[in-house]
């Protein structure tokens, strides 16, 4: 069998990361490199990396998609964007070349929460293609809300849900600190509250969402809240920096509630070099019920490795699942993958 072929679209933090991590994988190669970024232009991806590999020196970066997309491949690994609504023209694309797509986008690990019509589209539209496409991530995708999910397989019953994760943002590139306001002074916060364009964390939705499916429980409602996190020493990561007085990160709070109480309770601070002011990162699980559960993951899981690792190993699951938009509850349980990648493909 053909080695499987990789598409990167998006060479930020994480597509760099994902291909470095499909150079050290058998039976897999990467046929092309797509990014906006002028500094790469032309350049073949293994020089942007830094690294020597025997296979790929034809493997320049083009910002011409459909000049990589010609290239043919079984999957496209998409990591340019947060949004359904920014992801959605170019998973569209890759799906109308018969390629599989794995998308970083923080919305598309459950886009039915905030765009369902988009997500019944994108479902349609991989079944006309006969393709798979699937959100995934460390979070959305993975620790609030699939290890949820995957934990309350050992419960008779389940009262309550918190999910906590106190992280570093520092692993992530320019989209993620510009969305969490890494750097920004409070008044600059406050307005970018006020006029919406300050995300924090995406994916609180998408993650109830997903677990409330999971359960098969009804939300009345879901909420969150943010609030600045304010350093009070410089800090720098290596694609962020706060000076004392402005924003190190945000800490989101979120509820999904049913009969006027909160069923699914998320915490997660957020913000780059947590550790400078004695915060210690963590990743805990709560669960009440019959028997209650209680996780800790001390440190938390990094989050930058955590997501490049997820969209690497759902690659096989992808190729063989069934045509449609599938969630991380759709899919066999993620693992790291070991041996030769097609042992994993089916016939
Ligand atoms: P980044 O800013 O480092 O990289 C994004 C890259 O995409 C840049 O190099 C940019 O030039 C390129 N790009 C943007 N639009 C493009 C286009 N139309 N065509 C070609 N290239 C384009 O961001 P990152 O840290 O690599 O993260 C990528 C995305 O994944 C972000 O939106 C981030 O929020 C998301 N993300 C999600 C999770 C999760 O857990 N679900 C985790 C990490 C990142």
């Amino acid at each position: 069998m053909d080695k499987i072929k990789v598409i990167i679209w998006g060479f930020g933090a994480m597509g760099r990361g994902m291909a470095q991590m499909l150079l050290m994988k058998k039976g897999v190669e990467i046929t092309g490199v797509c990014d906006l970024n002028p500094e790469y232009k032309d350049k073949n991806f293994l020089e942007v990396l830094k690294m020597t590999s025997t296979e790929h020196d034809e493997v320049k970066i083009d910002d011409d998609i459909d000049r990589v997309l010609k290239k043919g491949a079984d999957i496209v690994l998409l990591a340019t964007d947060s949004f359904t609504k920014g992801a959605y023209d170019k998973i569209t694309k890759i799906m109308s070349y018969g390629m599989n797509v794995i998308s970083t986008a923080e919305e598309m690990a459950y886009p039915y929460a905030n765009e369902p019509e988009l997500a019944s589209q994108l479902d349609h539209l991989a079944k006309a293609y006969g393709v798979t496409v699937l959100g995934t991530g460390i979070n959305p995708g993975f620790i609030m809300d699939l290890l949820v999910v995957a934990l309350t397989g050992a419960m008779v019953d389940v009262t309550h849900v918190e999910a906590k994760r106190v992280n570093s943002l520092s692993p992530f590139g320019p989209t993620v600190m510009h969305e969490q306001g890494v750097g920004i002074s409070i008044n600059e916060y406050h307005k970018r509250v006020m006029d919406g364009t300050l995300a924090g964390h995406v994916g609180f939705k998408e993650s109830v969402g997903m677990i409330a499916a999971a359960l098969g429980v009804k939300l009345e409602d879901f909420q969150q809240q943010m609030e600045p996190i304010i350093t009070s020493i410089d800090r720098k990561s290596t694609y962020g920096e706060a000076k004392s007085g402005t924003l190190a990160g945000i800490n989101m709070t979120g509820q999904g509630l049913i009969n006027g109480d909160v069923f699914i309770n998320m915490i997660h601070p957020q913000q780059i070099e947590p550790e400078m002011e004695g915060t210690e990162t963590g990743d805990y699980i709560s669960l009440k019920g019959t028997p209650n559960i209680e996780m800790q993951i001390k440190p938390e899981i990094n989050g930058g490795i955590g997501t490049i690792a997820m969209c690497v190993n759902m690659i096989p699951h992808v190729i063989n699942s069934r045509p449609g938009l599938k969630t991380m509850i759709d899919l066999p349980v993620p693992r790291a993958i070991l041996g030769d990648m097609r042992d994993l493909i089916e016939a």
